[in-house]
């Protein structure tokens, strides 16, 4: 699902700067924002601007890809500091507010990894199906996941 990036693009040994990551990719510097947010780590934190170490882009670029090919269960969530598949704690489910077709609706699932205790998200869509997390009838029903702690509309 995740977008390709040519990690080559970067050289290793040099250090980058949000906006020439943004230029080198032709992303937003906002995309490149969520890159670092996402556990894209800069040579150090204290520093402004953020210098990003070409090898770490090249790491976490890469791990992003293959992020995609995990297959989560229901429950599950992908942690990128665990790096792998964890089960969540404290979910709530934000309403998206956007129909997806046949009924459905698309919402993220936010939660915290039960390992580590970073915050993971977890796309998904309600509508259709049995009536558990993942899958709810009606966009009516997401009123199930009020029972959900922190349970919030946008
Ligand atoms: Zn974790």
């Amino acid at each position: 699902m995740g977008r390709k990036y040519d990690v080559r693009k970067i050289i290793s040994k040099r250090s980058y700067t949000t906006e020439e990551i943004a230029e080198v990719f032709g992303v937003h510097v906002q995309t490149v924002r969520g890159w670092s947010k996402g556990g894209m780590e800069p040579i150090d934190d204290v520093s402004r601007p953020f210098l990003f170490e070409g090898s770490e882009v090249r790491r976490y670029l890469s791990e992003k890809r293959s992020k995609s090919r995990v297959t989560l269960k229901e429950g599950e969530f992908y942690c990128l500091k665990c790096r792998k598949a964890v089960h969540g704690v404290r979910v709530r489910c934000v309403d998206t507010r956007r129909q997806l077709g046949s009924g459905k609706v698309s919402v993220v699932l936010k939660g915290t990894c039960a390992g580590c205790g970073s915050v993971v998200n977890r796309f998904s869509a309600v509508g259709g199906g049995a009536k558990s997390l993942e899958k709810i009838e009606t966009p009516s029903d997401l009123s199930a996941f009020e029972n959900l702690p922190l349970f919030e509309k946008r």
